[in-house]
């Protein structure tokens, strides 16, 4: 299966990726998660991003496409994965269809678009946290760490994300708006847009998630 997960900031997407990642073995790559590990690790593709991510508005289309792509690159043919924050534009998204076809790539199956209200996102994005060495998730309500303020995989800090300032979440949710929601019309179009539920407590939302793809036959 290749899946692409869409939805605004704090609709869980990262969550379920990983959950998909864990629980089913589907390799899932989130565009933000590898561009934070480029900062982290001081890599020019980070110093190019830092900025526009630190501001809440999108990298350029073909910085973020040219570094996933490469990525994907590395997978085999038919491969599953699972993509969180990637195709995020139309322009994105053309691409990635096109290297696709171009690349005798298995085209993306399904794209799940979770679905939340604006309220809930900026609760939701007010109590995630984020671990200052690896880059973990947790959240004060929905995943809590088992020690407050420490990292459960590596023991690092555990810190706000520098974009989930409420400015800066207005800011992402307008651009979310502008930018990506256009392409829902998009893969509607393909025919291969499908809606969940991105406002239940975490294990709800991953098990109707699992409903929604055993019946689209991916699972
Ligand atoms: P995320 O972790 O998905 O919320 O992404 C965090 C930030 O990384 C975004 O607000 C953007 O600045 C940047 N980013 C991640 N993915 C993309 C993308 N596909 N296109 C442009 N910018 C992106």
């Amino acid at each position: 299966m290749r899946l692409i997960l869409l939805g605004p900031p704090g609709a869980g997407k990262g969550t379920q990726a990983l959950f998909l990642s864990e629980r089913h073995g589907i390799p899932y790559m989130a565009s933000g998660e590898i561009l934070r590990e480029a900062i982290r690790q001081g890599d020019p593709i980070g110093k190019q991003a830092q900025g526009a991510m630190e501001a809440g508005s999108l990298v350029p289309d073909r910085v973020i496409t040219d570094l996933m792509l490469q990525r994907l690159s590395q997978f085999g043919p038919e491969q599953p994965f699972v993509l969180d924050g990637f195709p995020r534009t139309e322009a994105q998204a053309t691409e990635l269809d096109r290297w696709l076809a171009q690349n005798r790539q298995k085209p993306v199956d399904r794209v799940i678009d979770f679905e939340i209200s604006e309220n809930r996102v900026v609760r939701r994005l007010a109590g995630r946290r984020i671990c200052r060495k690896c880059g973990a998730n947790f959240h004060l309500e929905n995943l809590k760490p088992r020690q407050p303020g420490i990292c459960d995989r590596c023991g690092g800090e555990l810190q706000v994300r520098s974009d989930d300032q409420p400015e800066t979440i207005r800011k992402r949710l307008a651009v979310y708006h502008d930018e990506t929601e256009p392409l829902l019309r998009f893969y509607r179009a393909q025919g291969k847009l499908r809606e969940a539920p991105g406002d239940l407590a975490i294990e709800e939302q991953y098990q109707e998630l699992m409903k929604l793809l055993r019946k689209e036959q991916l699972l």
